[in-house]
């Protein structure tokens, strides 16, 4: 087991390895943990998870987010303390400075801890990330980073095995990690091409999770104006470029009100396309304040990332990437669809 584990962490160096468990798994101390702005299934999840496994070793542990996260993904039976920066920034600032680690889960940029940017390049104290995003930045003390996960609860799962606390895992972090796991890869529709990812997720299932309820807490739990919103979208918003194999769907802000929109509503959204036969991109652009946020998904080998990079000054993995324009939504769109000619080739060679 030791043997295997140590083989498919691919890039990070045994002694950041032994760094982590001389912090993790040493003295008992006050650690804060800080997902990715606009936490998904994966950010929260893996938070929860490292957290309930920390606090069990003995660590007094909180989870600390730039902003609220949606309420699909507040049904954890977990009673870890999550401190959203947004709404209460003293308890969010104390627990920050009181702590004595540091650990950030699920980016690879500083800039995606949003609000939280700054008081992470100040932090004095050692810090770890803990990541499966391609192309990390070295912003943390330690860095693991290996893309080659499925998710970030994934790695997190390998990772406490390696530092010894694999006996901490309790019933609650493995349903935190299951969570991470399951909304990563599309409720294991992509991303899940290595045994190993099934290997955590059977090791998971032992504690006696309900996968079911798991199932239910993250997809069926949306609203009804978020359904209307979906259909909405899909009838009457959705451009469909057979030409290129691409698809983009546009929101605008009073789109957003007149459906009562809520964090999470639109999440999922930029998948639709690709379920239609031959579309192999698809795009979501959301107008927000003051800027276009854009969501990019792809079928086969055709780089979202690369686009998001080049383009919308974003990234993310090869097939599921994110960025931002600050052109007018219309302005964005046209944009995108002027790009369209240039990516002819590579969106029809895109082999599914
Ligand atoms: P989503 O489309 O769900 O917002 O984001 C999908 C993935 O794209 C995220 O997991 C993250 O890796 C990446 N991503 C989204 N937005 C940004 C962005 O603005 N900058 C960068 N570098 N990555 C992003
Ligand atoms: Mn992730």
């Amino acid at each position: 087991m030791r043997i295997q584990i140590l083989s498919i962490l691919k890039n990070t160096e045994i002694e950041i390895i032994t760094s982590v468990k001389h912090v993790l798994a040493g003295e008992k101390l006050n650690i804060a943990i800080v997902p990715h702005e606009n936490p998904d299934g994966d950010a929260i999840g893996s938070a929860i998870g490292l957290a309930e496994i920390l606090i069990n070793f003995g660590h007094i542990v909180t989870v600390v987010t730039a902003n609220d996260y949606p309420d699909f993904l507040k049904w954890f039976s977990s009673e870890v303390e999550i401190v959203i920066y947004d709404s209460k920034k003293k308890r969010a600032k104390d627990i920050l400075k009181n702590s004595d680690v540091l650990v950030c889960v699920d980016f690879n940029e500083v800039s995606r801890a949003g609000r939280l940017e700054k008081k992470l390049l100040d932090y004095s104290k050692p810090t770890i990330l803990i990541d499966h995003h391609p192309y990390p930045t070295y912003f943390c003390d330690y860095t693991i980073s290996e893309p080659q996960y499925s998710s970030t609860a994934e790695l997190i799962f390998d990772i406490v095995h390696k530092i010894g606390l694999e006996k901490y895992i309790t019933h609650n972090a493995a349903e935190a990690l299951y969570t991470g796991i399951l909304t990563d890869t599309g409720s294991f529709s992509h991303n899940t091409s290595r045994p190993n990812t099934f290997k955590v997720v059977s090791e998971l299932v032992k504690f006696g999770i309900d996968t079911g309820k798991i199932q239910s807490g993250v997809y069926h739990n949306f609203s009804a104006n978020r359904m209307k919103l979906l259909g909405y979208c899909l009838n009457e918003k959705m451009i469909v470029y057979p030409e290129y194999r691409a698809a983009v769907i546009t929101i605008s802000k009073k789109e957003l009100e007149d459906f009562e929109f809520k964090s999470g509503d639109t999440e999922g959204f930029v998948n639709y396309p690709l379920s239609i036969n031959n579309i192999v991109f698809s795009v979501l652009f959301i107008e927000r304040e003051g800027l276009v946020k854009a969501s990019f998904r792809s079928k086969g080998n055709f780089p979202t990332n690369q686009f998001a990079k080049g383009h919308f000054n974003g990234g993310g993995h090869l097939n599921a990437s994110g960025g931002e324009s600050k052109l007018s939504l219309e302005e964005t769109v046209k944009k995108f669809t002027q790009l369209l000619p240039e990516f002819k080739h590579q969106l029809l060679k895109t082999i599914i």
